[in-house]
């Protein structure tokens, strides 16, 4: 299947790590052009070499979407050297941990806007480019949105308003031919899982229990196979998909709890 990403220019919050960098890395494989916007300067470099390797551009933004005002300048700066913008996936975020007993309402309200905020500043001022090209945008939520995980309010909130956001946007971009959907991994071995898992006083013990409860083929999720879930939402080729949340997670979060140990 073409993609058809042939010059197409996207923007991915968090995306020269982890997930992110899989995700930027995809869209230049099929021809596009990804412009990352992450403060991971080493991981960034490693990622444009990578990209220039394959005879395709990409950019990075090294700046920490914390303030409306970066996600402005960020937009700006994809404008300025491209001129035009496809497609956003809002992808940064992490698990902070900022539970309802152990948290206090100010961490709460911190955690919520740094998980949040940003999802809402980059499409809010990427939307006039958006809009002449019809463009797509991709919300990278969590399992945790929709089975919550205990200890993390913040971030669970922000999860699950990004879900809200997705169907919100499909409808108010209707008019626009824009499409918005989600895609929701469960457990993904990036950076950010790894300083979870060791956070378990037995993080192996913990990594082989979580990888025998996956239902398919009893293994995580690659950060290739979200990538390709998103470009695919990302590309023509799912021209009348909007307004959808998307599992990729080989049947973590809704298959039959009875599934056998042998299976
Ligand atoms: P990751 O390994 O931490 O990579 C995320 C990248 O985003 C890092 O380079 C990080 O930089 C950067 N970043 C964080 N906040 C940022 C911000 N405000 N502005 C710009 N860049 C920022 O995370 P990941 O595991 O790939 O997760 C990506 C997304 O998937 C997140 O939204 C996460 O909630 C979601 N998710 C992941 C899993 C999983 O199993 N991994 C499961 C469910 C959902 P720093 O490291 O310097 O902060």
């Amino acid at each position: 299947m073409n993609l058809q990403l042939n010059k197409k220019v996207f923007l991915i919050s968090g995306g020269a790590k982890g997930i992110g960098a899989a995700i930027s890395k995809t869209i230049a494989e099929e021809g596009g052009i990804p412009v990352f916007i992450d403060p991971s300067l080493g991981e960034g470099e490693l990622l444009l070499t990578e990209i220039e390797r394959m005879n395709q551009k990409a950019l990075q933004i090294p700046t920490r979407l914390l303030h409306p005002e970066n996600a402005r300048e960020a937009v700006e700066k994809a404008i300025e050297v491209f001129g035009r913008i496809d497609g956003v996936v809002n992808n940064a975020g992490a698990n902070d941990g900022v539970g309802l007993e152990s948290g206090n309402p100010e961490i709460f309200r911190k955690s919520v806007e740094k998980n949040l905020g940003h999802y809402y500043d980059l499409v809010h001022f990427a939307l006039p480019h958006l809009k002449k090209t019809k463009g797509s945008i991709v919300n990278i939520s969590s399992k945790t949105a929709v089975t919550g995980q205990g200890n993390t309010s913040g971030y669970t909130a922000a999860k699950g308003a990004q879900l809200s956001l997705t169907r919100e946007w499909a409808v108010e971009l209707l008019p626009y031919g824009i499409r918005v959907n989600a895609v929701i991994p469960a457990e993904v071995m990036t950076p950010l899982y790894k300083r979870w898992i060791d956070t378990f006083e037995n993080p192996q013990e913990q990594f082989d229990l979580i990888q025998s409860r996956i239902p398919l083929e009893k293994r995580m999720t690659t950060a290739q196979e979200i990538a390709d879930m998103v470009v695919f939402l990302l590309s023509d080729r799912s021209s009348h998909t909007t307004g959808q949340w998307i599992y990729v997670d080989g049947g973590y979060t809704h298959l039959d709890r009875a599934i056998g140990r042998d299976q």
